[in-house]
């Protein structure tokens, strides 16, 4: 099943230009309705459920179905982000409430370093991958010329 807005909770990002939702979906399937301001999955069958919408929403108006390893049928499950962790609430079909805290990163907010402290500045017409051949511990990465 797809992601789905709650139209209640949306509240269209506070007229951002780009919202939070649209931003993150790597399927570009997240668009708002100008005149409600409310959000929407233009093309749900095009949603492979990858939770992004559903984890950077910031009133929590984004559903999906939650996996079947961690949520069982008829349940629902909403993230919670803080800077360090999701808390993760699932409410069961017989109303029973559960939650569980997942961190989300090994550095302090601000402080990660986008390329790993790995040179940044990549050749791009190189065959091999740019921290290459450090990370393999080699002098040298044989390619075909
Ligand atoms: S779950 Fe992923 S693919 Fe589906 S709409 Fe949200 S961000 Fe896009
Ligand atoms: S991120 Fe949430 S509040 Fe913002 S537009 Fe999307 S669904 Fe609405």
């Amino acid at each position: 099943m797809p992601s789905f807005v709650n139209p209640e909770k949306c509240d269209g990002c506070k007229a951002l230009d780009s919202t939070a939702c649209q931003h993150i979906c790597p399927n570009d399937l997240m668009v708002l309705d100008k005149e409600t301001m409310k959000a929407y999955n233009r093309e749900p069958e095009m949603c492979w459920e990858c939770y992004n919408c559903v984890k950077i929403c910031p009133t929590q108006a984004v559903d999906v179905r939650g996996y079947a390893d961690f949520v069982p049928m008829g349940a629902s499950v909403v993230p919670m982000r803080s800077t360090d962790a999701i808390m993760w609430t699932v409410r069961f079909r017989n109303g029973n409430v559960k939650r569980f805290k997942f961190p989300i990163r090994t550095t302090p907010e601000g402080q990660a370093e986008p390329a790993g402290g790995w040179p940044t500045e990549p050749d791009l017409d190189s065959p091999v991958l740019f921290t290459e051949p450090d990370s393999l511990g080699l002098p040298a990465v044989w390619t075909r010329n």
